[in-house]
């Protein structure tokens, strides 16, 4: 009897099998079973064809209306044309010498036809189609398709959809199916049907509440493996060792609460205790947290680095750019105050030093902070990653802080992991708020926690969208709103999406959107999105020719980047005419207003986050959106959802729904399996249960031992995975 495992060579035709290969990358009889439809055509119910686009490789089903048959002018053979309709519009079909379809194609039948959509004078007509007539009293087709719903498989012109069902209907009669994924008592707890049956249920379904059934339980067939997964991995990293860093009552960390000039919010202190307690902990801590950017995050990772300090360790911050990991040497060390400045004269007595080691230092600067590093004299030292793989001497890492975690992946986790021996604890930070599904699947190996709240006191950001488009006048005073703010004394910033005057293509923009363009516009043309280089000038001999302006941008030496941003922190310009680098934990007080141009071309969680940068300080900060596309269109809707929140967990959760799935899952993860029916969208409920049976699984017997069909599934994904990473390596 065939398995899950046996090549379909075994079971069908060896054209079939190869075709199935070569087009679908469809190996085994499992993978077959895998290979769900993509949709049901409803046996009573035509295909609306005005929704056909062309170039689409489509199926249909359709009726005939009209067929005939003509010579072909230039040369000898006949011309088969037939017309199909779906009651409003028609397709036409296009056959070359094969007069003798037309007794196929009997005027009033229905049928599949699947090809691609091409157009000629006008008409749209797929040529040569595949085709399958229903209703026709040949056995073994009134049998295929039984039921009122027709599966229409994701196909290609070697194999079309009924190829495939015809393979399936084969292969589910002779095929053993693997034990069980879902464990018994699972599957009884939450109504879900056998394997088998949602197989059967998925592929040929007798209704939709059959097809609804099966489709929920093979949803948990893709959470819970990986689910396990996770839940293993957390248990193994958690019995990893590492070295406790005990908090002391007598302190720098004592210390530096007694000097904070503001008091810790709740959520802070909270996740103050829930740190001070890991890093007290024989193994190692793994955290992920989140916060809005200005929630206070940096002022709970100083606390967590100082405890280590006080322990005899050392702590990295890691940023993900050189201008970030110095301005987080300097927000540390004007935090600590004396605390940090060990070795200088107006030391406190207990002080640490504060190291900033970037490529770009100084080859003296850089010996020297390499020395204090290696000596322990630095308790905090600041980098970018490329200090970890540089392989830089520490006397005692304890401690890892990562700042920006979606610029960290999986790997790099793992690779931080195996830093020392034993390894250090780690906290990741992140200020782009991750939706819940997200945080159990991508980040699943790692505890999360978030801040919540603003530390009150803060200002308040509003936020416009402007219509230039509809509006042309607008956007002068968009300009006039820029001159005011800085007539006050205060400082802006004017965002693009790219930097323009790219060498190479595919380099401009700082961080590529995440909007899909194509998708909105139907994949008409646009103009390229304004640019840095282009909008810059434009302001200085323009609109804002009185100002000073400053440009900023990836591209910039790291040398120029550092000083556009200290001089933009000092007040010595007024304006910074930047790209999304602005996004990432630049922090000027003074700056109140912000223009971001083109702002349909980003999206959500990161026009919340440049935002973010205003209103920092005592005065309320004020975010324009600056956007050419019409009302009502997604891309507008977008931007006015943006305008009507500042709670960034919502956001995030918007941002979800809109951007595709493999988006949001290749971004952060790399190798982990990519699901089929799951939704991180629409199935948070199904996640999150299938997350807490997964732990309990897991945590009850490790191994799975006495779930064979789940160990077998878990076995499966980790060696994918495993593969996937040796590919990319
Ligand atoms: P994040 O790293 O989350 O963006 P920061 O830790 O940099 O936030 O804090 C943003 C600003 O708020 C900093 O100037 C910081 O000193 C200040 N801050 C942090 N916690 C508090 C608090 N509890 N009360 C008042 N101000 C605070
Ligand atoms: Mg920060």
């Amino acid at each position: 009897m065939p398995t899950a495992a046996t090549p379909l060579t075994e079971v069908l035709g060896g054209r079939t099998a190869k075709a199935l290969d070569t087009s679908l990358g469809l190996r085994t009889v499992g993978d077959l079973l895998r290979h769900y439809p993509r949709r049901y055509a409803e046996r009573g119910e035509l295909t609306d064809l005005a929704h056909l686009r062309l170039g689409d490789d489509v199926t249909v089903l359709a009726q005939v209306m009209r067929v005939s048959r003509r010579p072909m002018r230039q040369r000898r053979g006949t011309i088969l044309e037939a017309i199909v309709g779906d009651g409003r519009g028609t397709l036409k079909l296009t056959f070359f010498n094969q007069a003798w379809r037309e007794r196929e194609l009997v005027v009033g039948r229905r049928g599949l036809f699947a090809g691609k959509v091409t157009a000629f004078n006008r008409t749209r007509q797929l040529i040569g189609p595949e085709y399958k007539i229903l209703g026709v009293a040949d056995d073994e087709e009134v049998e295929d398709f039984a039921g009122g719903l027709i599966p229409v498989y994701p196909a290609s012109g070697a194999v079309p959809t009924w190829v495939i069902a015809r393979c399936v209907k084969l292969v589910l009669e002779i095929a053993e199916l693997p034990p069980d994924p879902l464990p018994a008592d699972l599957r009884e707890r939450y109504r879900l049907v056998g394997l088998d049956t949602a197989l059967r249920g998925i592929h040929r379904p007798a209704d939709y509440a059959a097809l609804s059934a099966a489709r929920t339980r093979l949803k948990w067939d893709e959470a819970l493996p990986l689910q396990a997964v996770l839940a293993q991995r957390r248990r193994a990293a958690a019995a990893r060792p590492a070295i406790p860093r005990k908090a002391r009552v007598d302190g720098l960390l004592v210390a530096f609460d007694a000097r904070l000039p503001f008091t810790l919010t709740a959520g802070q202190r909270e996740i103050g205790e829930l740190l001070a307690a890991e890093l007290d902990s024989p193994h190692p801590m793994h955290r992920l947290l989140q916060g809005e950017v200005g929630s206070g995050k940096t002022v709970c990772a100083l606390r967590a680095m100082l405890q280590v300090v006080d322990a005899g360790g050392q702590a990295a911050l890691l940023a993900p750019t050189e201008v970030l990991a110095g301005q987080h040497a300097r927000s540390l060390r004007s935090l600590l105050g004396p605390l940090g400045r060990a070795g200088e004269l107006d030391a406190a007595d207990q002080a640490t030093g504060v190291a900033l080691l970037t490529g770009s230092l100084p080859a003296g600067a850089r010996r020297e902070a390499l020395a204090d590093t290696a000596s322990g004299a630095a308790g905090i030292v600041v980098g970018t990653h490329a200090l970890l793989s540089e392989g830089v001497e520490f006397a005692d890492l304890g401690l890892v802080v990562v700042d920006e975690q979606h610029r960290f992946g999986v790997e790099q986790r793992d690779a931080l992991r195996s830093k020392g021996d034993p390894p250090p604890h780690v906290l990741v930070m992140t200020a782009t708020p991750i939706p819940r599904t997200v945080a159990m699947t991508v980040y699943g190996d790692l505890e999360t926690s978030a801040l919540r709240e603003l530390p009150g006191g803060r200002s308040s950001i509003s936020t416009i969208v402007v219509p230039a488009g509809e509006k042309p006048a607008w956007l002068e005073r968009v300009w006039r709103r820029i001159r005011e703010e800085v007539a006050a004394g205060h400082q802006g910033y004017v965002v693009c999406p790219r930097i323009g005057d790219a060498a190479a293509a595919g380099e401009d923009a700082d961080e590529p959107s995440d909007v899909d363009g194509e998708e909105e516009d139907g994949g008409m043309a646009r103009r390229p999105p304004l640019a840095v280089l282009d909008v810059a000038p434009g302001l200085a001999e323009g609109p804002l020719a009185d100002l000073r302006l400053g440009v900023l941008h990836g591209r910039l030496p790291a040398d120029e980047k550092d000083a556009a941003m200290r001089g933009f922190a000092a007040g010595q310009v007024d304006v910074l005419v930047a790209t999304t680098v602005v996004e990432v934990g630049v922090d000027v007080p003074n700056a109140t207003v912000m223009v971001v141009l083109d702002a349909d071309r980003f999206g959500v969680s990161q026009l919340h986050q440049l935002r973010g940068r205003v209103g920092r300080g005592s005065a309320p900060g004020l975010c324009l959106l600056v956007t050419d596309s019409p009302p009502d269109t997604p891309a507008r809707q977008r931007l006015d959802a943006v305008a009507s929140t500042l709670d960034g967990f919502e956001l995030a959760e918007l941002d979800l729904e809109q951007r595709r799935e493999g988006q949001v899952l290749g971004e952060a993860q790399s190798g982990r399996s990519s699901f089929t029916l799951l939704s991180l969208a629409r199935d948070r409920t199904l996640i999150t249960e299938a997350r807490e049976e997964a732990t309990a699984l897991v945590d009850a017997d490790p191994h799975l031992a006495r779930h064979p069909g789940l160990a077998a599934e878990v076995g499966a994904l980790v060696e994918r995975e495993r593969a996937d990473f040796l590919e990319k390596a």
